[in-house]
């Protein structure tokens, strides 16, 4: 007994003495620590080059949205996460809603990120647009035929739709916004539309319904633009072409976008450093970086994507703050479940 109760309070001696040392040394507090939904392969290219340029070390944990999230949650003050990235808006803004986040007023970041991209109360920041748009099959549709997402509701679409399931946020957050257009009742009506003209039941995902469409099971679909990329990549002959919906003056809105992005968390142990990390991710450099790994849109907008993504054309996308897709979302769930949409 006598000698555990030693030993334990040496250890105890000897971690005060290490948290000590380290506390009174600020050679060590040059780090940032990060929690990405973003896959290594898609941010660590981007602290490289971060550390590259400040010596600042970015420590990561990648792991899902939820988890992350319930994690930031459950560590409360003693989190030791400086900067939550994330994908999808409507993610983003359960963050700020949980209190995770700390606002943060950055010139550098209002003049690299266009404002319908970020939180209105400066808590999360976009920091790179994922386009959700048409996909159809170039042997069976007209790309004339093609106007909206809206037009997707008509009876000549019957049996040529395909879908992703509506579990996805992706669909939650593209319904959400057409309610801030459109209005609950008017987006209902277009739901089910949709869903009456599925030929199949909603699909696990955006690369399952394009095969749908490249096989003839369907003629179009919804999908985001970098998952067409993908998958051309590696099918460069499969008969699928991309269409930017809601183009002319006509229709309202124009290409639904959301992003990946990221907030600075409320009890982050590096405030600086985050901050630092933040305005470096909306540079110019960093968001070269977005485009080039995952063929997705930058947000600066004095940044060209990379060729492939630039070879789709430009398109109008939809100005409205992405907030929506946070504040809409439990709606869009329920509106989508009672328009059948699964
Ligand atoms: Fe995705």
């Amino acid at each position: 007994m006598q000698i555990s109760s030693f030993k334990s309070g040496y250890v105890t001696l000897s971690l005060f003495a290490a948290l000590s040392f380290f506390m009174a040394n600020p050679v060590h507090a040059e780090q940032v620590v990060v929690y990405s939904a973003r896959i290594e392969q898609l941010i660590k290219p981007m602290f490289d080059l971060f550390t590259e340029k400040t010596g600042i070390q970015v420590k990561f944990t990648t792991d899902k949205e939820g988890a992350l999230l319930a994690r930031l949650q459950a560590e409360g003050k003693n989190t030791p996460a400086d900067l939550l990235i994330t994908t999808d808006a409507g993610n983003l803004w359960a963050a700020a809603q949980a209190g995770l986040f700390r606002p943060y007023d950055s010139q550098v970041l209002k003049s690299n990120i266009p404002e319908h991209l970020r939180d209105p109360d400066n808590e999360w920041f976009g920091l790179s647009i994922r386009a959700r748009t048409i996909v159809y099959n170039t042997d069976k549709v007209d790309p004339d035929d093609l106007s909206t997402y809206e037009d997707l509701a008509d009876p000549k679409w019957k049996n040529r739709l395909c879908l992703r399931t509506s579990k996805k946020i992706y669909n939650q957050s593209l319904v959400a916004m057409m309610i801030a257009e459109h209005g609950e009742a008017e987006t209902e009506n277009i739901v089910k539309g949709w869903v009456s003209n599925l030929a199949t039941d909603p699909l696990s995902d955006d690369t399952r319904a394009m095969e749908f469409v490249a096989a003839g099971r369907c003629d179009v679909t919804i999908v985001n633009s970098y998952y067409y990329g993908r998958l051309m990549q590696k099918n460069p002959d499969l008969p699928l072409g991309i269409f930017w919906p809601n183009q002319k003056s006509e229709h309202i809105g124009g290409v639904h976008v959301n992003i990946s992005g990221a907030g600075l968390t409320r009890y982050g142990k590096h405030p600086q450093a985050a901050e630092q990390l933040l305005e470096f991710l909306s540079s110019i450099q960093a968001q070269k970086l977005f485009t080039d790994v995952n063929m997705e849109y930058p947000v600066n907008p004095n940044i060209v994507p990379d060729p492939i993504v630039s070879s789709w054309g430009r398109f109008k996308q939809s100005s409205l703050n992405l907030a929506k897709a946070g504040e809409l979302q439990a709606a869009a769930v329920k509106l989508m479940d009672r328009a059948g949409y699964r």
